[in-house]
């Protein structure tokens, strides 16, 4: 399987920081992993025309669950689609802790995202407090249930496991703690979709000075990457090491 180093700018970026994304590709004008940047809403269209052609993919950083209507402020997966996404993500932690997203609520943008044509990277992920509790692996196998509607296609579906205490902080879980996680996300989603095809990515504080080693995980398949995104150097240096595992 073909690993996806995936950058999330979350509500970062200007027409300037396009310039990144100049640096990124030349540096890696043919990556040895699959490359997507998810840049905010105002930026996406302008992207995916910056980059058609090479080997970066665009997608959003979330969707609405119905196509179109009254939902002010909202975006619909075919107008992400429109604008040159191929991939959204969904259930992000902070999507579901700033705007109370249920795993309901992530299923039903799931529908939407894949019947619109994208794939949705669903993000699941335990709070500290959840981990102290010894509670990682009944959290996450809830959420994967709740978050993932019948009629998934598993092959527009990729998984990204995010502690919510590892994001943005620095702190990363020990290898164990994500082999852990990741083994139980591969039966999980063997079992429902008899296939191991489905790409596991990791995400929180992943950095060039950690990559290498996360990735050399079992049943790590890439990255979802937020502050280290946005840098054409650190982002280019997660890229190698993808690229290299
Ligand atoms: C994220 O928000 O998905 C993320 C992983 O952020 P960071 O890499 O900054 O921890």
């Amino acid at each position: 399987m073909r690993g996806l180093a995936a950058g999330n700018w979350k509500m970062n970026g200007t027409g300037e920081s396009l310039s990144e994304i100049e640096a990124l590709l030349a540096a890696h004008p043919t990556p040895g992993c699959e490359v997507l940047i998810c840049p905010p809403a105002t930026l996406l269209a302008r992207l995916a025309s910056m980059v058609h052609g090479t080997a970066l993919k665009v997608g959003g950083q979330d969707c609405h669950a119905a196509a179109s209507g009254a939902h002010t402020g909202d975006i619909s997966a075919p107008m992400l689609a429109e604008a040159g996404a191929d991939y959204v993500i969904l259930g992000h932690s902070e999507r579901r802790a700033n705007h109370a997203e249920s795993d309901a609520v992530v299923a039903a943008k799931v529908s939407a995202a894949q019947a619109a044509g994208l794939k949705a990277i669903v993000c699941v992920g335990e709070t500290e407090a959840e981990r102290d509790g010894g509670r990682t692996l009944d959290i996450i196998t809830t959420q994967i249930e709740g978050s993932l509607p019948e009629g998934t296609d598993p092959a527009c579906l990729v998984i990204a496991y995010e502690p919510v205490w590892a994001i943005g902080t620095g702190r990363t879980p020990t290898t164990d703690q994500i082999a852990e996680v990741h083994a139980a996300l591969r039966a999980q989603l063997a079992d429902r979709f008899g296939t191991d095809r489905i790409a596991l990515l990791y995400g929180g504080s992943v950095k060039p000075s950690n990559a290498a080693e996360i990735f050399a995980i079992p049943h790590v398949n890439g990255a979802l990457v937020g502050g280290a995104s946005l840098k054409a150097a650190d982002f280019g240096g997660i890229i190698e090491a993808l690229s290299a595992a």
